[in-house]
Order: C-alpha cells, then sequence, then structure tokens
C-alpha cells in the first residue's frame, strides 16, 4: 500500500514518514528531494531556471533516484548538497513548471512500482496527483511560527534567524500553493492532522490506526 504524507514546509513530514515507513517496514520516499535535485542540476548546467523549455532539458537528461536514504543525480550522492540555502531558495520555481513535473512524477512513480507498489511518500501533491488511489493520505499542518522552530536546526537554516526562517517558510508556502500545476493542497479525501503540539510519536500513532483501518 502506498500511504501519502503531503503538507507545507517545516510542518515534520520528513520524520513522520521516515518512522511510519520504519514502523510498516515499507521503503520511505522524500519526493521534495527529487525537485531539489532537478534544481541542483539547473544550477550546475547554468541554465535559467525561470525558464521552463530550459528547466524541461535539464530534468530530462538528469537520472533521479533515491536509495537507502540517500538522493542520487546521475549516480552522484546529493543528499546534503541539495540541502543547501541556495537550492531552496530556488526550487519552488522549477518544481512549478507542469511539464517538468510530468517527468519528475513519472520518476516517483517508477521508484514505487520498483519497491513493490509498498511506500510511504512525502510530499505537496502525492495524495492528490501522484498516488491519487492511495488508501491512507494524511496532510500535516503547524503554525508557521513553530514550523520556523523546528526548520532552525536544519542545515537550511543555518545561521538565519527564527523569524527569517519564517518568512522563508511562508514565501516557499505561497509559491507551492498558489501555482497552476499541483497546488499545494490537501486532497478531499485527506486526513488533516495539526502537529503544533503533537510529539512525532503521537502523529505516527494516529496514522498507523488509520492505516490499521484501512487494512481491515
Ligand atoms: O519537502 P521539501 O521542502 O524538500 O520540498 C522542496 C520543494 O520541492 C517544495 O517547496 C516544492 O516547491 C517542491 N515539491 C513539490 N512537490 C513535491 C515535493 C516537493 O513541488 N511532491
Amino acid at each position: 500500500m502506498v500511504v501519502t504524507v503531503d503538507g507545507p514546509a517545516g510542518v515534520g513530514k520528513s520524520t513522520v514518514a521516515r518512522a511510519l515507513a520504519a514502523a510498516l517496514g515499507i521503503p520511505y520516499l522524500d519526493t521534495g528531494a527529487f525537485y531539489r535535485a532537478l534544481t541542483l542540476a539547473v544550477q550546475r548546467a547554468g541554465a535559467d531556471s525561470t525558464d521552463g523549455e530550459a528547466v524541461l532539458q535539464v530534468a530530462r537528461a538528469s537520472r533521479l533516484d533515491y536509495a537507502g536514504g540517500a538522493m542520487l543525480l546521475d549516480g552522484e550522492v546529493v543528499t546534503d548538497a541539495v540541502r543547501a540555502a541556495e537550492v531552496g531558495a530556488l526550487v519552488s520555481v522549477v518544481s512549478a513548471f507542469p511539464e517538468v513535473r510530468r517527468v519528475v512524477v513519472q520518476q516517483q512513480r517508477d521508484w514505487v512500482s520498483r519497491h513493490g507498489g509498498r511506500a510511504v511518500v512525502e510530499g505537496r501533491d502525492i495524495g492528490t496527483v501522484v498516488f491519487p488511489e492511495a488508501p491512507v493520505k494524511v496532510y500535516l499542518i503547524a503554525d508557521a511560527a513553530e514550523r520556523a522552530r523546528r526548520r532552525a536546526g536544519d542545515a537550511e537554516a543555518a545561521g538565519l534567524k527564527v523569524a527569517d526562517i519564517e518568512h522563508q517558510l511562508r514565501a516557499r508556502d505561497h509559491l507551492d500553493s498558489t501555482r497552476e500545476a499541483s497546488p499545494l493542497r490537501p486532497a478531499e479525501d485527506a486526513v488533516v492532522i495539526d502537529t503544533t503540539a503533537l510529539p512525532v510519536e503521537q502523529v505516527v500513532a494516529l496514522i498507523l490506526g488509520l492505516v490499521a483501518e484501512a487494512t481491515d
């Protein structure tokens, strides 16, 4: 089965999705890392990130893969490189082009197929577009100030004040939720969980309950 975990930046998706995948004994896929790796490829190619055709060419020429928790770009481990602030600043621009998303989404679906069709898949459009038939869908939310505090520990936020991190998160969420292609929003059949005051274990337990219901 596929379990989808969507929501805005810094809401705790990765932590929750990883713990959930471990508890279920199925693979975990971080789809944001795909868009980040593509953004890195665009930067390395010296391509214009606002030019959809140029980004599409890079997307078609790039091999994106995720193995053992590592993001691979043309076979090179880029897990840390994709967390750079420069990548974070551009990823929402690169990921907004519909034809680029088609290429990346296909790679994500292929990945899940190669892994036997069972995975916890984390992103923005997983429940709405990538796996609309998934039997368990959750959409995590949390106060922006709390999300900024959580992000403060990440490499991408190193040296930044919490208020600046919050500003960046809001800017990225705005781009992600107002774009025309696959905007950030909960699927109609997603269960929305507010994680502001919930510890990770409780969020995971809630979702495990939903999985148990779906497999009854
Ligand atoms: O989850 P993460 O913060 O790494 O995602 C980085 C960016 O990649 C998001 O802000 C969004 O622009 C894009 N993304 C997306 N669709 C997904 C996952 C991420 O557009 N499924």
